[in-house]
């Protein structure tokens, strides 16, 4: 696969993986229309750290990061290899873009990064390293964040950045693809529109300009991972929406990918 995009899931409940939702059904297609690439660096909304850092296990394990769900959802593994040598890159890359950056040899996949994983490419075969976030940096940390990693697609490596296009926990209600709320489906309707015409500072802007930026964020960091999608992407840079959908009355499951990196590759 060569010059793959760069993508952003909406990965809603741990339990996607067990629903009948328009959003699996499109997770389930999206592998085999993107094809295979190489090696996948996710980006998880769910590992936050200090400083940069990439997992660097040989074969890492599923880290089943939420509580009170069905046991059938504990079972589930997802035994993708690790990738120590792209997990180097990704370090050298960081460092190149002026951020620290530590590989973690023990840290395995969370939910954000297997679940979407588990309906794309259920065989598991495809290597995967995790990037971390780090959610009191903002924004425009995220950014900086991406274009440093946007090199790394020019080896065959898919960047999936793994959130949430709204996600406000407080606020939801039973699991159902039902419209949503105006509050909702204005901020996802503004950012189909920034992303698609290319706004990228108004994206990084987004708690300043967006409608109900605070209200579908509470917390940043399940927006964070789209805005390391768009920081690889390049200032400037139209994506396009490839899925929408509500779940739990107001999750967004918008994924959207930027078929274009920094300099038009
Ligand atoms: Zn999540």
């Amino acid at each position: 696969m060569d010059n793959p995009p760069i993508i952003f899931i909406s990965h809603g409940s741990p339990s996607l993986v067990l629903e009948d939702c328009a959003a699996r059904d499109f997770l389930q297609r999206l592998g085999g229309e993107l094809g295979t690439p190489r090696a996948i660096v996710a980006v998880s909304a769910h590992w936050a750290s200090a400083a940069p850092a990439v997992t660097g296990a040989e074969q890492p394990e599923t880290i089943h990061d939420f509580f009170g769900f069905p046991d059938a959802l504990y079972r589930l593994r997802y035994p993708a290899p690790g990738a120590p040598e792209v997990a180097a890159r990704v370090c050298e890359l960081m460092r190149a873009g002026g951020f620290e950056c530590e590989i973690d040899p023990r840290r395995g996949l969370d939910h954000g990064a297997w679940s979407p994983l588990l309906l794309m490419y259920p065989q598991a075969q495809i290597p995967v390293v995790q990037l971390a976030i780090q959610p009191h940096r903002g924004a425009a940390h995220h950014f900086a964040l991406g274009a440093a990693l946007a090199a790394i697609r020019e080896q065959g490596i898919l960047i999936m950045a793994s959130g949430g296009a709204t996600h406000n926990l407080g606020q939801i209600r039973g699991p159902g693809n039902g419209p949503a709320p105006k509050w909702v489906s204005a901020f996802a309707d503004w950012l189909t529109g920034v992303i698609v015409e290319g706004r990228s500072a108004e994206l990084v802007n987004y708690r300043r300009v967006a409608p109900y930026a605070a209200e579908n964020h509470p917390s940043e960091e399940h927006f964070l991972p789209l805005i390391v999608a768009a920081g690889a992407a390049g200032e400037g840079a139209r994506g396009r929406c490839l899925h929408s959908s509500y779940t739990y009355g107001v999750l967004s499951m918008a994924s959207y990918a930027f078929d274009q990196g920094r300099d038009g590759n």
